[in-house]
């Protein structure tokens, strides 16, 4: 007798302890996977309860006899009735019903269950009568609580049914794989039932084993989250891409929080820790309006492509990131994945280039093109302009004598001297050699414009290098928009016309004098 009970405490650790202990690891094994996530929590509650069932079935089958109906009562009951509940709050978070509109009707499936757990204990409402067979296993007559527990259940896996169905066709995959274990759970449980029945239970292996069919469908849940949450190879590979990837990539809520970042990611954004809210990128006072139309955006799940963002929080460390991003339902959460590119050097090139296109490179004023641009603008405005061409004097002989640098220094004193003498909304370029112009928006200014120029170039000669002075004298021919023509080579012709007419007149004077 002794012998046979040393042997049935081995064969029920066997049964009951060995799945407690799994269960406790598998428990361990997901809550170190992702904590955060309340998938992972909810499963993590789900098998801590089923490690403990397991447990309090043992206690009930070793336990002292006297204390074998509390066991029942105030272990294996409300253990039960809690795992039911967990099962059904996982398959909320599964299915996302807590996000769907009638949440609160589902919601209240929790409150029957939860009032179930109070009325537990009350004398006569589990259990009526409990008697012990002759190997010390317990027999109860079921109280009115057992019943509605059983009536509660089963409208709890209708509820858990009809979620599922749609499921099939959404994710076929992870739901093929709950399906299956459902399905050996059932054979199992019927089995297991059916075999107690034929032996009148009086097997010792088979009146055990009504609980394990639990087992069969929380394998099939692990095995769903390793395999489509998580799994290990893929996230060797997605590790290597996180970390070496010539990319930022960072994974934001909705909050704005910052769940991970790549190194890369925290070099750009200079972020000494994941654990920091995206927004700490702006300055204070923009944060709010930023959180707000970051996470409008969210909620239409809007992707970001080539998205263009300024950050200057830190002065003299302005930089401009390019975001690309994408949406990601990692267990019963949306996240957002986005990948930053520091485009500040490039952006710096470009912005090189665009100057380089548009500006002399001896002088620094606007160049041709740039002319050509302003002209082509103001004539789409149609409001009226001056255009004003200028020539240096004998530009050639200032060559010819000092030499082309002498030229150069020339052609840069008399371009700094306009541009100190024009207004801000005044247009100003060399044109080509010694040719300047200027387009000014009011075009009574002209004539006093010009005026003005060479009364202010009259004092302020070239120096040479060796400190000789050369005094630069402009020839000057002025067009009207719109009175002198509609396109810029006729306002340029005649501009070009009476600059001759000036320089004759001048050569004239000169030989007259002369
Ligand atoms: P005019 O009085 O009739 O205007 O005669 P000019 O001697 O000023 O000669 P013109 O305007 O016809 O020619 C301009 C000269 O400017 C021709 C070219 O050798 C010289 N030139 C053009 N671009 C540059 C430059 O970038 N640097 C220098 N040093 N000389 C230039
Ligand atoms: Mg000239």
């Amino acid at each position: 007798m002794e012998r046979d009970k040393a042997m049935n405490i081995y064969l029920l650790a066997v049964i009951y302890l060995l799945p407690s202990f799994a269960m406790f690891g598998m428990t361990a094994l997901i809550l170190c996977r992702d904590f955060r996530n309340p998938l992972y929590r909810a499963t993590g509650f789900m098998f801590i309860l089923a490690a403990l069932n397991f447990l309090a079935a043992f206690l009930s089958n070793t336990a002292p006899l006297q204390h074998r109906p509390a066991i029942l009562l105030y272990a294996s009951f409300p253990i039960t009735t809690l795992l039911v509940a967990a099962s059904l709050h996982y398959w909320y978070i599964y299915t996302k019903t807590y996000e769907k509109k009638n949440a609160n009707w589902y919601k209240a499936v929790f409150v029957p269950y939860i009032a179930q757990l109070l009325f537990i204990p009350i004398e006569g409402y589990s259990v009526r009568s409990i008697a012990f067979r002759p190997d010390g296993s317990m027999m109860y007559s079921p109280g009115p609580g057992i019943m509605i527990f059983g009536v509660l259940t089963a409208f709890v896996i209708g509820v858990i049914v009809r979620l599922f169905i749609p499921l099939l066709k959404k994710e076929p995959g992870p739901a093929k794989i709950l399906l299956i274990g459902m399905i050996l759970a059932t054979i199992f449980g019927v089995g297991v039932y059916a075999a107690g029945m034929y032996y009148q239970a009086e097997q010792f292996l088979i009146d055990k084993l009504s609980t394990h069919s639990m087992l069969i469908i929380l394998v099939t849940v692990f095995i769903n989250m390793i395999k489509y949450n998580d799994l290990p190879s893929y996230e060797k590979r997605y590790r290597i891409l996180f970390e070496q990837a010539p990319l930022g990539i960072m994974i934001v809520d909705r909050s704005g929080k910052i769940r991970e970042a790549s190194p890369m990611a925290k070099g750009i954004l200079n972020l000494r820790h994941s654990g920091k809210n995206i927004m700490d990128c702006f300055e204070e006072k923009q944060r709010a309006d930023r959180l707000k139309s970051y996470q409008e955006s969210f909620d239409a799940k809007a992707r970001m492509e080539n998205c263009e963002l300024r950050l200057d929080s830190v002065p003299n460390t302005e930089v401009t990131l390019s975001l690309d991003s994408e949406f990601m339902v990692v267990g019963a959460e949306t996240l957002q994945f986005i990948m930053i590119r520091d485009i500040t050097d490039m952006k710096r090139n470009e912005h090189q280039i665009t100057y380089l296109a548009y500006h002399d490179g001896l002088t620094g004023l606007n160049n041709r093109t740039a002319f050509q641009r302003e002209i082509d603008r103001l004539i789409g405005f149609s409001a009226p302009f001056t255009f004003i061409l200028m020539d240096l004097d004998k530009f050639k002989q200032i060559n010819d004598t000092y030499g082309h640098h002498a030229g150069d220094l020339a052609l840069r004193h008399v371009a700094d001297l306009m541009s100190a003498h024009v207004r801000k909304s005044d247009f100003v370029a060399r044109f080509a050699g010694d040719e300047f112009v200027v387009l000014l928006r009011e075009s009574c200014r002209a004539e006093q414009f010009v005026a003005d120029l060479l009364e202010w170039m009259k004092p302020r000669p070239l120096v040479l290098e060796n400190g000789e002075e050369l005094s630069i004298e402009l020839s000057v021919g002025v067009s009207r928009y719109p009175e002198d023509g509609s396109s810029a080579d006729e306002l340029y012709k005649r501009a070009d016309d009476r600059m001759y007419a000036m320089k004759r007149s001048r050569r004239h004077l000169v030989s007259n004098n002369g």
